[in-house]
């Protein structure tokens, strides 16, 4: 077989530049000894998945760390599954949760295109380089003929797949393959494999340890029928002409090893190190189970950034799950930022990593209340600008008066601060009362219309704006007073059948007609908050609506 007029017939030299090109194109980078080059290489499906998070962090950390590269290769080999906008999508979640990358898709960078089907010549050298050599041939065999393989396979309990005596094109003549080129008959290219699969050798995982790797056996295809390559192929040649050193990625991709670390060797490039990392798993009821794209809203990255969890918290969060002494490290410097963190591969689970919402519910409470005004603000701001609704949107027009609605909900400045706040949804619909635009209550009272009518006008007549918390409350009880309503909680609680009710009662009254709920924080500073104007306007609403 004439091999190097075959690699012509399918691949014309001018289609290719000679390989020393693209070594020269790409060299190795000029980084300090033991400066990590990692990457990012996810599939535009449009779908960022809590575990793209932590393998990128993963790979951030490791690179920066060490005085490296961490960079975005768009893995779009394959069409079907590719998403309109889904580069946005992939910037815009890593970017919410502070991973930044220094070159790549869509950034700079002197070691693109970052998008493996602008790189098609580049396969197409490689590819072209090994149908000389020999070790890839095309391949005819229709669909049909590959299910009928594969049925055969699963009757016969057979390994799957294009191996042995099931590739058949691998040993097709000259004749027969030119024969086939001219009758038109697509076909895509193939690995003549050099594996044996009884043959087994110990790997050095970087996450796992050390591991047992059976050889590759199967004829892999390395360019479709299109042209375009696989994502095996393509990785390998992208991995080495983007200088990867080392690749942390899931754990799904430790069966395609034994394919990855074959077409290093015949490609003749030097293999990264690699680090499988397990899966993120949560506990269904008593079992453990992978986190979901389909069952969990929470396995999608913009499910954080929709609810507004702190990036701060969810990455704290990922830390805790990536690196077993994490922990330890933050309750000794709750303080420092958490880059300061030495993280290390040694130290990532070896086995599923059990996401629990509520510790990061709890990881979150604890970070947001550490914001001061500013910061809770332009957080919680941040937020409703990109997820809210209209009427949330606009609650942050007046920064001194939310500020001040901040302060008095969620403690935000003072020295009692709640810490039952665990998003930016829950703290911006918290605060809706105090905005006319979403203030619709319901008037649950407890007590008859008309009493509630006369406590109202009664309150109203003697409200004054500047009354300070005390002589506010004076007014209070003396509504009370005036309709019959215990003063004295002690006289209440010696005979309680003797009124309708106490002050406090009263003061539910007000604050329902105000506030739309029956419980509040303190009634008096939500007036003072609101104003005189509003406080005054609310009365009379509710007045109105009895
Ligand atoms: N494109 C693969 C993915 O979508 C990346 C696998 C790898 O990191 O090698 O996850």
């Amino acid at each position: 077989m004439d091999w190097n007029k075959l690699a012509e017939a399918l691949i014309t030299d001018e289609n290719v530049k000679p390989l020393e090109y693209y070594e020269a194109l790409y060299p190795e980078r000029a980084l300090e000894k033991g400066a990590q080059v990692t990457r990012l290489a996810p599939s535009p499906t449009g779908f960022m998945h809590l575990g793209n998070l932590y393998v990128a962090l993963a790979n951030e950390r490791i690179a920066h760390q060490s005085g490296g590269v961490f960079y975005l290769r768009i893995e779009d080999t394959d069409e079907k599954r590719k998403v309109e906008g889904a580069v946005e999508v992939i910037h815009q979640s890593l970017k919410y949760f502070g991973v930044a990358f220094d070159e790549g898709a869509d950034l700079c960078g002197d070691y693109g295109p970052y998008y493996q089907r602008q790189r098609a010549e580049i396969y197409h050298a490689y590819a072209k380089e090994l149908i000389k050599r020999g070790l890839a041939y095309p391949c005819f065999c229709t669909e049909e003929e590959l299910e009928n393989t594969r049925n055969h396979q699963t009757e016969n309990k057979l390994l799957p797949g294009y191996y042995g005596e099931f590739a058949k094109c691998r040993n097709l003549t000259e004749e027969e393959i030119y024969e086939n080129l001219k009758a038109g008959k697509p076909y895509v290219i193939r690995l003549r494999s050099q594996g044996d699969v009884n043959v087994k050798h110990t790997f050095r995982d970087e996450v796992k340890g050390e591991i047992t790797v059976t050889e590759n056996n199967q004829d892999v295809v390395i360019l479709k029928s299109d042209g375009i390559p696989t994502y095996h192929f393509a990785h390998a040649i992208d991995d080495h002409f983007m200088r990867t050193t080392l690749v942390i990625r899931g754990e799904e991709w430790l069966s395609s090893l034994p394919i990855h670390i074959e077409l290093f060797k015949v490609l003749g490039f030097r293999l990264p190190k690699y680090g499988h990392n397990c899966s993120i798993q949560k506990m269904d009821g008593e079992t453990r189970r992978k986190l979901s794209k389909r069952k969990d809203p929470e396995a999608s990255l913009t499910f954080y950034r929709e609810q507004g969890y702190h990036p701060t918290a969810v990455r704290k969060y990922m830390m805790t799950l990536l690196n077993s002494n994490f922990e330890e490290w933050l309750l000794k410097f709750p303080d420092k930022p958490i880059d300061e963190f030495k993280y290390s591969i040694g130290k990532m689970g070896k086995s599923g990593a059990l996401f629990d919402i509520l510790k990061l519910n709890d990881v979150s409470k604890t970070m947001m209340a550490t914001l001061n005004e500013s910061e809770m603000f332009d957080f919680l701001k941040a937020w409703a600008d990109e997820f809210g609704s209209d009427e949330q949107k606009s609650y942050f027009a007046d920064r001194t008066y939310t500020e001040r609605v901040l302060a008095l909900c969620m403690g935000v400045g003072g020295k009692k601060r709640r810490k039952d706040f665990v998003c930016a949804k829950q703290a911006v619909e918290f605060i809706s009362y105090f905005f006319d635009e979403t203030f619709c209550p319901d008037y649950a009272y407890r007590f008859d219309k008309q009493t509630v009518k006369k406590v109202l006008l009664g309150f109203k007549t003697v409200y004054d704006y500047a009354d300070d918390a005390q002589a506010w409350f004076d007014k209070v009880k003396a509504v009370a007073g005036e309709n019959g309503f215990a003063t004295d909680m002690k006289a209440y609680k010696a005979d309680p059948a003797a009124f309708p009710g106490n002050v406090s009662d009263i003061a539910e009254m007000l604050r329902i007609a105000t506030t739309g709920l029956a419980n509040t924080p303190d009634l008096w500073t939500i007036m003072q908050i609101l104003g005189e104007e509003r406080t005054l306007a609310r009365l009379n609403k509710a007045i109105g609506n009895l």
